[in-house]
């Protein structure tokens, strides 16, 4: 405990800032903002598991829906939220997919 009393939330709130300080240097301020929305995707379905066991043909009939989904909400109109949303499944999706498929061919 410091002087000023529980100094943790400052080391914590540094933290976060050079973290960010680290992105906005080696990442596009788009590819930042839509990981943000994948983990915020993945966050909310945490209850249900990881992908660990997910197989890669399941990840590929995955893909078809997620990708009716984004099309769905494009030509509805969605708001730009629900749009980016409906996107960030669909690059999940595809980041298992490619996380499983390393798996599969590293263990051939
Ligand atoms: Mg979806």
């Amino acid at each position: 405990m410091g002087f000023f009393g529980d100094e943790s939330w400052y080391d914590e709130e540094i933290r976060r800032q050079s973290d960010r300080e680290y992105k906005e240097k080696s990442l596009r301020k788009s590819v930042i903002s839509f990981s943000e929305v994948m983990e915020e995707k993945l966050a909310e379905n945490d209850s249900k598991g990881g992908w660990d066991t997910c197989t890669v043909d399941f990840l590929l009939l995955k893909l078809q829906e997620e990708y009716a989904e984004v099309i769905e909400a494009v030509r509805s109109g969605s708001t730009i939220k629900d749009v980016s949303r409906e996107c960030a499944d669909l690059a999940n999706i595809c980041m298992m997919l490619s996380e499983q498929y390393k798996k599969l061919k590293g263990a051939e």
